[in-house]
């Protein structure tokens, strides 16, 4: 049942017909619990009550698998207004960005000079920007225009995902770069991911002890305590400095422990994502933790005294939502 719901809301995440509409629809169905706003205003402000706190953050405008150049170039100057504001507010955070929201699909060339317009302002402003990993269908490409970059930059760096069998391997191969660990949030093929949650969890645990011991620095990015409790536990017993390395957790995720660990002293870094495009991500974090629903679900359609709310939004997406599910599953 749980891989039924998680496929169902991968479908869902990667639903052209959906993500349109929901961008048309504007912000809603309790997305806000996972997305500081639309606006770059908003998600400074969410930064802002987040550094008060100690605690830092990385950006993502959302948006990814974008086929239309005056889109991708959209995306790109809401990027660099990001990075003026950052600047002018002198907020601690840095960017992640998504290549094929800046056009890697459209042509890989295109998409590295959109990049290097982004660095060159980042390096002129001492921020870092990571490239989130996306599907592996793109993993290859994003690695080699990682290559191309790092020739010239230096504030960049990327993620390995724990579930592909060749994390090691890349791993192994960028050990001078700054990288952050995740299980991975895509629906891949075994023929290059595993399959069962333990063989992750264990390569996660291989590959974040790996890079403490190495010198560059590392993202930790997982709501797993178990995992987070392990990784404390080593690094003392292994005297790693607390500089080497951040958790990171998404934004609306277990505050109580980001904060708890913010206040234990290691560095945290929330990763806050924003903007119009918020759909497919949203869809992504319900697919790994359908229990959220429940809580949205309840917030979306009640209102405070109990009362069911009439929102055309979000009844007509509970509508269609509920016919693809059926139909999905009527296929299995
Ligand atoms: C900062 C950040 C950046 C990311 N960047 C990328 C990326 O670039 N590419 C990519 O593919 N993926 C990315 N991901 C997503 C990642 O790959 C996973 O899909 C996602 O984090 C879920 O895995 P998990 O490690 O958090 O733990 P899970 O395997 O989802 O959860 C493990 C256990 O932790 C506990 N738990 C988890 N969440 C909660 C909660 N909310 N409340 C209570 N208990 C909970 C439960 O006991 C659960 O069984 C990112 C994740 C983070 C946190």
């Amino acid at each position: 049942m749980a891989n039924v719901t998680r496929d169902f809301f991968i479908g869902l995440s990667n639903n052209q017909f959906l993500n349109t509409q929901a961008k048309k629809w504007g912000f809603s169905l309790g997305a806000d619990k996972f997305v500081a706003g639309t606006t770059v205003e908003s998600v400074i402000k969410a930064v802002k009550e987040l550094n008060k706190q100690g605690i830092s953050c990385t950006l993502d405008n959302l948006g990814e698998f974008i086929s239309d150049k005056t889109e991708a170039s959209e995306a790109k100057e809401k990027i660099i207004t990001l990075l003026d504001t950052i600047h002018k507010e002198n907020a601690d955070c840095h960017l992640s960005v998504k290549l094929t929201q800046l056009g890697l699909d459209i042509d890989q060339d295109y998409c590295i000079g959109n990049m290097r317009e982004i660095l060159d302002i980042a390096k002129q402003y001492d921020i870092f920007v990571n490239i989130d990993m996306e599907d592996y269908l793109h993993y290859d490409q994003t690695l080699e225009v990682l290559d191309v970059l790092r020739q010239d930059y230096n504030n960049v760096g990327t993620v390995i995902q724990s579930y592909l069998y060749r994390a090691e391997e890349d791993m192994e191969r960028l050990k001078d770069v700054r990288l952050r660990i995740v299980k991975g949030a895509y629906k891949e093929s075994e023929e290059v991911a595993y399959p069962d949650k333990l063989a992750i969890d264990r390569n996660f645990l291989k590959l974040a002890k790996r890079r403490l011991l190495g010198d560059a620095f590392t993202s930790i990015a997982t709501h797993d305590h178990h995992i987070i409790n392990e990784l404390k536990a080593f690094v003392d017993e292994n005297n790693i400095d607390k500089d080497k390395y951040e958790f990171q957790m998404l934004y609306g995720f277990r505050n109580d422990m980001q904060h708890k660990l913010a206040n234990e002293g290691y560095h945290f870094c929330t990763y806050i994502p924003f903007g119009d495009d918020w759909f497919g991500y949203f869809m992504r974090r319900l697919a790994e933790r359908p229990q959220n629903m429940n809580l949205i679900l309840k917030d979306s359609l009640y209102t405070e005294d109990d009362k069911l709310k009439k929102g055309p939004i979000v009844v007509g997406v509970a509508m269609v939502s509920a016919a693809a599910f059926w139909r999905n599953k009527k296929r299995k």
